[in-house]
């Protein structure tokens, strides 16, 4: 009897749980397993900004896949899937093959929403992967260096768009990395400007408001000015426009601007002609999408309904991680041939916001936490997902002992 297929799509969080609790949960007998991914290397999305502000190097923030998973196993194929044909059960992929499957997990994380405002895909860098962090390093690094040529201020202005988790977790690395290029660079720190453009009446909307205080007190001492309750409306090649209200507006120069300001689907999802709400697929309990009975889809690609406030889960590495080890699961039962499939639920453990790796805000198991504690629970947390798919060799290798920090 043919094995059945389960093609797994993305190697971030969602997919390499899938994956390595798969390879454990079958034998190579029992079901073909592929990957596929863009680059032969799995990044934590979630340090990306340490990258960005180049308080970690590139090659710390990423591994390679073929270090995680049994290749006895699991076929791993290198590749961009463009696109998911559902009626043949085909993924059709940018180098020109197509894969077939008898069930698909899509877990190919988010991409920026910009909410269709202007300039910003032209104009604006954003958070998003090894090489985009990268650009914004050696972007900001480069306004520096050139400063000290032309003296034009508006080299030494950084616009984060958004203080949402991102965005605060962002202007903390660049609240410890900017005296360190200017000691480099021979830049006086005043003439260095940090500006926050955030909409909504809060940095951090929703979060606990006296951690939003100890937050944002703390970046201001690390001269990030806020500009609470304003929006950016447009990026230009000179920096970008906002807006307090409909007619207020201002133009800030700046040559460098960071949009972190949300997060949609991949694009794959609208490509494929998958039921969505910005890119995000409303899933059935058991994870699937809906009217699909071969297709999960997990991580950012997913939209969970929180139903106690009737409102999604915000998409996070946690969330992703638990949803792979359900489908991982749940696919196991289908190729035994069981057809009572596990419902998912999320078991929320809290949410830690770094402000650099010496300090952070959190909520942990319902207890506000601050300060070092906060950080050291921030890099618990850091190493644990490290531990949870690649064991102790992986955290040995790529964890973060500079706990007390
Ligand atoms: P990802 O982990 O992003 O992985 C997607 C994978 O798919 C990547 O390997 C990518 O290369 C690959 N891929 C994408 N498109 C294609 C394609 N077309 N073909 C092939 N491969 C493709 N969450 C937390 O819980 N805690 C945090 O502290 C936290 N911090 C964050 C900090 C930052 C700076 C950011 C940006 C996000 C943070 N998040 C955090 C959110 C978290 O990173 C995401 O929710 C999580 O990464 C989603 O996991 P995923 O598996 O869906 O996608
Ligand atoms: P977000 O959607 O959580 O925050 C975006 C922020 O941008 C919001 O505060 C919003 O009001 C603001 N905004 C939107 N449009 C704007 C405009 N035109 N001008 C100015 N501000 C605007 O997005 P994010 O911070 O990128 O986070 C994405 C996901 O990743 C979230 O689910 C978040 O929880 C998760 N995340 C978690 C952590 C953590 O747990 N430490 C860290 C980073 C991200």
């Amino acid at each position: 009897m043919r094995k059945p297929k389960i093609v797994v799509l993305g190697a971030g969080y969602g997919g390499l749980m899938t994956v390595t609790r798969l390879q454990k949960q079958l034998g190579s007998t029992d079901a073909e397993i592929v990957l596929v991914n863009k680059n032969d290397y799995h990044y934590e999305t979630t340090w990306l900004h340490e990258a960005s502000a180049g308080t970690l190097s590139p090659d710390q923030v990423r591994y390679d896949i073929s270090s995680v998973i049994d290749r006895s196993k699991v076929d791993f194929v290198q590749d961009t899937a463009v696109k998911v044909e559902l009626e043949t059960k085909k993924v059709i992929l940018e180098k020109g093959d197509e894969l077939s499957y008898d069930y698909l997990v899509v877990a190919l994380g988010g991409a920026p929403e910009t909410f269709g405002i202007k300039g910003l895909d032209k104009y604006a860098f954003s958070i998003t992967n090894v090489n985009t962090a990268r650009q914004i390093r050696e972007h900001i690094e480069y306004q520096f260096a050139t400063y000290k040529v032309d003296k034009k201020p508006e080299r030494l202005t950084i616009v984060v768009g958004g203080a949402g988790f991102t965005g605060m977790e962002f202007l903390g690395e660049l609240g410890n990395q900017i005296p360190r290029w200017c000691k480099e660079y021979d830049i006086d720190k005043e003439m260095v400007k940090v500006v926050c453009v955030e909409a909504a009446p809060t940095a951090l909307p929703g979060f606990d408001p006296e951690l939003v205080q100890y937050a944002t007190a703390l970046l201001e001492r690390k001269n990030v000015e806020f500009r609470i309750g304003t929006a950016i409306k447009e990026a230009t090649p000179e920096g970008i426009v906002v807006a307090k209200g409909e007619d207020d507006t201002e133009e800030i120069k700046a040559a460098t601007v960071v949009w972190a300001a949300g997060v949609r689907g991949n694009p794959i999802i609208v490509e494929s002609g998958i039921e969505n709400m910005r890119g995000r697929v409303k899933v059935e309990p058991d994870l699937r999408a809906p009217g699909l009975s071969d297709v999960f889809v997990i991580g950012d690609c997913s939209l969970v309904i929180n139903e106690e406030i009737n409102r999604p889960y915000p998409p996070t590495a946690q969330i992703a991680m638990q949803q792979g080890e359900l489908v991982a699961s749940n696919l196991a039962k289908l190729v035994q041939g069981k057809t009572n499939l596990d419902s998912f639920t999320f078991d929320n453990k809290g949410t830690v916001c770094s402000l650099g790796d010496d300090d952070a805000i959190g909520v942990v198991f319902g207890k506000k936490v601050t300060g070092t504690k906060a950080s050291f629970m921030k890099k618990m947390i850091d190493n644990r997902a490290l531990y949870m798919i690649g064991g102790i060799p992986l955290t040995m290798k790529k964890g973060k002992f500079n706990l007390l920090k």
